[in-house]
């Protein structure tokens, strides 16, 4: 019995006791469902094992040879590639899919621009004008470990990690940390969502559930802003469909605590025309800590694929940028193209996915012009992309088949572990990406 990190989410809980006889794995201890279901996935009926090339408008079985062959033939009559996925990956893999993006002239993006538009954008936010002066703006973010020994407060707010990260809330919520030997009973937990989602389910008595109305989140940040500015009393009717003694509460919780973490969900970071939520959050934040004499708020952002973070990690110490990348030339290019203009304006000739599903999580309008164009995937399991795929190249399954780096949800590098070989040698992403290069430049890297 050995101990590894589970890539189940972006979690990575990294005290899974695996017994294995590096054939099978023959028991999981410690894993939750959703982790016992990543390591099942070894033998799962909807494996993919051999490559696949599409053929009379059908997927069928092919040689390595043939498969790859048919790749680099789509590649070469492409001028336009787009690459995108790669949340699923290890960070190697990642920095092998932007080399693949240079080499091919490609635009390459993850899906966290997507499903975490927020985490690029907090890339970005450095720095903010006050007066003539530049001031670093950044952001409190705050580590798994310090959010156990020492928050005593917790607020979801768009979140559901009950569902989403299976484990986290029995980590952040439910443990006794260094500075908090009572554990649960000192931690209050605030919830703010339009839906009583599963997390609800682990209230108690002395926490604080608030349902909002939908998208009217700007509207409490702004008034939670106002309050903190000003002696002004809280509008009688409450705010955001919450009443004025809720939000009065809200209010104590957020000037009075001594560690605080906002948890972030996917729920409130998408974009808005009108508003900027997190520019106006991060402003309360601020508001929020200089005040504060005794304690902080941070912020931690959900994302569920288990290396979503590492994208931009890998994009900004590579090419000093985060999310996504334009190469023309071999070079990196300004664009201010996203993947969803790209594949909105059909602005692209074939695409590259890698260990994602785009043609289920898009809405039609979009999966209907990718599909449109030739498709090749990398994959270990087969989807709705994989039915229009034109080529299926598998791979590995990361932190059970191979190893490598990964981004835990609070920016913290886990070393993931291979447990077993795969099956057929099949290989990792990022041999096969290399893989790839190799044969595009004829032999050589
Ligand atoms: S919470 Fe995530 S990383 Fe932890 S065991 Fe469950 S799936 Fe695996």
């Amino acid at each position: 019995m050995k101990r590894y990190p589970c890539s189940g989410c972006s979690l990575l809980c990294d005290d899974i006791i695996i017994k294995s006889d590096g054939l099978f794995i023959d028991k999981v201890i410690g894993a939750c469902l959703k982790g016992k279901e990543r390591f099942d996935q070894v033998s799962a009926q909807n494996r993919i094992t051999s490559p696949m090339i599409r053929k009379n408008n059908e997927l069928i079985n092919a040689s390595w040879e043939e498969a790859l062959a048919k790749t680099v033939e789509i590649i070469k009559n492409s001028s336009a590639p787009l690459l995108y996925g790669f949340s699923n990956v290890t960070c190697e893999a990642q920095r092998a899919g932007m080399d693949l993006a240079r080499e091919i002239n490609g635009f390459i993006d993850s899906n966290a621009s997507i499903c975490q538009s927020c985490e690029i954008y907090l890339w970005k936010k450095e720095l903010y004008l006050k007066g003539e002066e530049l001031f670093p703006q950044g952001i409190n973010i705050t580590t798994i470990t310090e959010i156990i020994n020492k928050v005593d407060l917790i607020i979801l707010w768009g979140a559901n990690p009950a569902e989403t990260i299976p484990r986290l809330l029995n980590k952040v919520l439910f443990s006794r940390g260094k500075f908090r030997m009572t554990g649960r009973e000192i931690k209050t937990l605030v919830i703010i969502d339009p839906v009583k989602t599963a997390s609800f389910r682990v209230m108690g008595v002395r926490d604080l559930a608030l349902i909002i109305e939908p998208d009217k989140d700007i509207e409490l940040i702004q008034m939670l802003k106002e309050e903190c500015c000003s002696a002004d009393s809280i509008p009688s009717g409450g705010v955001a469909g919450i009443d004025k003694n809720d939000l009065k509460r809200l209010l104590l919780h957020l000037t009075g605590a001594e560690n605080g973490v906002i948890i972030l969900g996917q729920g409130v970071i998408q974009p808005h025309a009108d508003y900027d939520f997190i520019e106006e959050l991060l402003d309360l934040l601020q508001l929020i800590n200089t005040r504060q004499v005794k304690g902080r708020i941070s912020l931690l952002l959900l994302g569920g694929h288990f290396n979503m973070a590492g994208f931009d990690h890998v994009a900004l110490s590579s090419y000093g940028v985060s999310g996504k990348l334009q190469f023309e030339s071999k070079k990196l290019v300004k664009s201010e193209d996203t993947i969803i203009s790209k594949i909105n304006n059909e602005n692209f000739d074939c695409s590259i996915i890698v260990g994602t599903d785009p043609i289920s999580h898009l809405p039609h309008s979009l999966s209907s012009k990718l599909a449109k164009k030739p498709l090749i995937l990398i994959d270990n399991h087969n989807s709705a992309t994989s039915r229009l795929a034109d080529v299926v190249l598998p791979t590995a399954i990361t932190g059970i088949e191979s190893s490598g780096l990964a981004y835990r949800i609070d920016q913290v590098p886990v070393e993931l572990k291979k447990i077993l070989n795969p099956p057929n040698n099949i290989p990792s992403d990022e041999e096969l990406l290399n893989q790839l290069i190799t044969k595009l430049n004829g032999g050589a890297k």
